[in-house]
Parts: structure tokens; sequence; C-alpha cells
């Protein structure tokens, strides 16, 4: 259960690093994540409220959904939200719910190795990301492929 200190009158600096099992009391290899995952931010007092802002970096791995290799990418989340007082207990705020929904929320809809994965061949499955490959196939203009994927979400 990550906690940020809060101080009235001046910024709290913080920085951590944990497994997402340690953060949320959960798992979430499933979606891919590996090692542990970093935070920093700091916390501000504005107003009656604190504000809570900062980063989070990771690492996940995925099968890319087009050319179904294995891939791997750093990722970088930020996030901001202003805590009322009574959310803030013995001078710490709970953050657990704001860092998942920040690392689940900013997942894209579709797992690519790259924005302009070339896929696989239709025919012979060939990964045309390594080359074209000699088949007879209708070539899909690529900008289709974007409108392709959109429909399917
Ligand atoms: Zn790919
Ligand atoms: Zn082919």
């Amino acid at each position: 259960m990550p906690k940020v200190q809060t101080a009235r009158g001046s910024k709290v600096p913080f920085e951590f690093s944990a497994t997402t099992e340690n953060l949320f009391g959960e798992d979430l290899s499933a979606e891919g994540f590996i090692g542990d995952v970093k935070i920093s931010g700091e916390v501000e007092e504005v107003g009656k409220n604190f504000v809570v802002r900062g980063q989070i970096d990771c690492t996940k791995t995925f099968t890319c959904d087009r050319c179904l290799t294995q891939a791997t990418e750093n990722q970088m989340h930020e996030f901001e939200e202003e805590f009322d007082r009574s959310q803030v207990v013995e001078d710490l705020i709970d953050i657990t719910e704001l860092l998942r929904d920040t690392l689940l929320a900013g997942q894209p809809m579709k797992n690519l190795c790259k924005a302009d994965c070339k896929g696989l061949c239709p025919v012979c499955g060939a990964n045309l990301n390594d080359g074209e490959c000699e088949c007879d196939k209708f070539i899909v203009d690529p900008r289709l492929e974007t409108l392709k994927d959109l429909k399917l979400k």
C-alpha cells in the first residue's frame, strides 16, 4: 500500500520502487509488467488540499498483436490528483488506487512491437518486418489497415 508523506506549507518529494504485487497486493504479470515499477513525484499543499503528482516508470513485455513476436517496452505514465484533508491519515495519503488506475489506463488497446509493424504474411506467415516474402498477395494499404484496427475496438 504505497503512501506518501504530506507537510503543510512545503513540497515533499517521494521516490520508491516495488513489484506490482507489493504495490497493489495484486500480481499484474498477466498484464506483462516485469520487474520493479519506479514511482517518483511530489506532494504539494494547495489551498485546503494536497496535490500529488509524479510519474511511473515500468517495463512491460508482450506478444505483438500483429507479428506475434515477443517485445519489451519501457513505459512512462504521469499522474496528478488532488486529495482533500479527509483523505490524509496521520499526514499520509494512500495513492494505491491512483497508481493502479494510471498504470492500467495507460495501456494501449493493441500491443504492437512498433507503431508501423508490418505483421505476418497471410499466405506463408513470414514476419514482414524482416523483409517481403515471395507470396502473391493482395497488398493492404497501411491506412486501411489502421481503419480495420479501429473497427475491431
Ligand atoms: Zn509486431
Ligand atoms: Zn508470404
